[in-house]
């Protein structure tokens, strides 16, 4: 017999919480369910493939821990850009051919134009706005590789970017002292995340798929011919399962996960809205996503209501002191990057997990030796666009309407395992120090 409970939201205190209208709280699981599909995890990928599923009559559930967005969908920067893997396209290609790589950029833009799609059919505006993704070089020699960049994208995957100087900089509105040219890719836009993804969900509810919140997934065993999720109050048994926690994965469930993912934390900041006088004092006036070429880069953006989002990457451990040390850092490298508002109120600031896999490309497919348990994760800090098309196509693998040898390769290899799972955060705070120092 399933009953139903609503509990109180779980806050974090970002700025897209505050700025769409309190969301619809979806009541916890108590008691026992029986779905076709179980869904772990109601970001973009879970609930784009509950979306595509519950359209196509099969019945499926959502199991959230806390709510709806609560992941990074609800927490991020809303470049809704290429991206979903630290490889770039030169590595692609040397790892996968030229073909698989253009195959692989092309289903990153199918994923850009998938949430455009939606946004139109859906007549959700979601403070959509510009278009293309600006890459600032941050020192002067950073421009001849964003040009040699530029030639071989042209070349190899005919994508048309920009190159802009100094002076063009200035001229278009993006001002700052430490940004010596750029590069203009075409693709993407940007949104407010939150109602992006609160959209997705009503879209989930009117086509038939359950959504339960505060429904945390603690273990997932063979019952019979089903799948066996268990959570606080009760538990569902489904044919098939997705996974999809990405950066909030819970290790153990199911124990394959153990020691594959590795979550760091990107953290943003929000001012509060400028005066056109300051504006001008800084010189940045665009409005296009925008990010510096940095290893461990900065990215932001003047938002509609000319609030300046500014966010990084590199939070690895998620105490307090190094929780301290990485606001720090932001505050620091803000001032410094945009030093006409150093004294400018941050209103909002908060961080979330990504999600990062060793392989350094995402898995989408069934996990080896589980038999109808499917995972759509590992989007490297880059998921509104890839979470969202990923999330589609592992509907379509489980209704048999798409075979996984039709995906681009670099999305079909499950994870590898970290050597000494235990020790991977350390060794990336490694690597992390050694890129701090190649961009100074
Ligand atoms: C600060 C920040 C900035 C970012 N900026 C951008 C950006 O500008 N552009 C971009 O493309 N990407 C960005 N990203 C990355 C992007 O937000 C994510 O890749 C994307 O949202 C992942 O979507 P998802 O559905 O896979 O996972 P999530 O949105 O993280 O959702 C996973 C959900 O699963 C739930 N969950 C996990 N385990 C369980 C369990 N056992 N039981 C029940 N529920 C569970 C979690 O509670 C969570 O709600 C950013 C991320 C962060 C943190």
């Amino acid at each position: 017999m399933l009953q139903t409970r609503t509990e109180p939201l779980k806050t974090i205190g970002s700025y897209w919480e505050a700025s769409v209208p309190p969301q619809k709280q979806d009541r916890q699981l108590i008691g026992n369910a029986v779905f076709e599909v179980a869904v772990i995890g109601a970001g973009y990928a879970g609930l784009s493939a509950a979306l595509k599923l519950a359209q196509s009559g099969i019945s499926v559930c959502v199991l959230e821990a806390e709510h709806v967005g609560y992941g990074a969908s609800g927490r991020n920067g809303g470049f809704c850009c290429l991206g979903g893997t630290t490889l770039d396209e030169r590595q692609l290609i040397r790892k996968f051919g030229l073909e698989e790589a253009r195959k692989f950029v092309a289903y990153q833009v199918a994923g850009i134009n998938l949430v455009e799609q939606r946004l139109t059919e859906w007549q959700c505006d979601a403070g959509r706005h510009s278009q293309g993704e600006m890459y600032l070089a941050h020192r002067t020699k950073d421009m001849a590789s964003l040009g040699a960049h530029a030639t071989f994208l042209k070349e190899n995957f005919g994508i048309k970017a920009r190159l802009l100087s100094k002076e063009d900089l200035s001229a278009e509105g993006y001002g700052g002292p430490g940004f010596h040219g750029g590069l203009h890719l075409p693709y993407g836009f940007a949104l407010n995340p939150m109602a992006y993804v609160q959209a997705l969900s009503s879209e989930v509810r009117r086509a038939g798929g359950k959504i339960f919140g505060k429904s945390p997934v603690t273990g997932l065993t063979r019952d019979g011919d089903r799948w066996h999720l268990e959570t606080e109050h009760g538990f569902v048994r489904a044919r098939k399962v997705v996974l999809a926690g990405n950066g909030y994965t819970r290790e153990d469930t199911p124990k394959w996960l153990h020691g594959r993912t590795l979550p760091v934390m990107s953290s943003i900041r929000v001012t509060r809205p400028l005066s056109d006088a300051e504006l001008e004092a800084q010189g940045w006036t665009a409005d296009t996503m925008s990010a510096d070429t940095r290893i461990l880069l900065h990215y932001f953006r003047l938002l509609p209501d000319r609030r300046f989002l500014f966010g990084t990457r590199g939070g690895i451990f998620e105490n307090t002191p190094a929780l301290a040390a990485m606001e720090k850092r932001t505050d620091a490298d803000f001032k410094n990057m945009f030093p006409a508002w150093s004294e400018v109120e941050t209103e909002y600031s908060w961080y979330g997990h990504v999600c990062l896999a060793r392989n350094l490309t995402p898995f989408v497919g069934e996990v080896p030796g589980l038999k109808g348990v499917f995972a759509a994760m590992g989007w490297h800090g880059s998921g509104i666009a890839m979470a969202s098309i990923s999330g589609e196509k592992v509907a379509g693998l489980i209704m048999g309407k798409l075979e996984q040898s039709e995906l681009p390769v670099p999305l079909q290899r499950p994870f590898a395992r970290f050597p000494v799972p235990a020790l991977r955060k350390l060794y990336l705070q490694g690597a992390y120090w050694w890129y701090g120092w190649k961009d100074r």
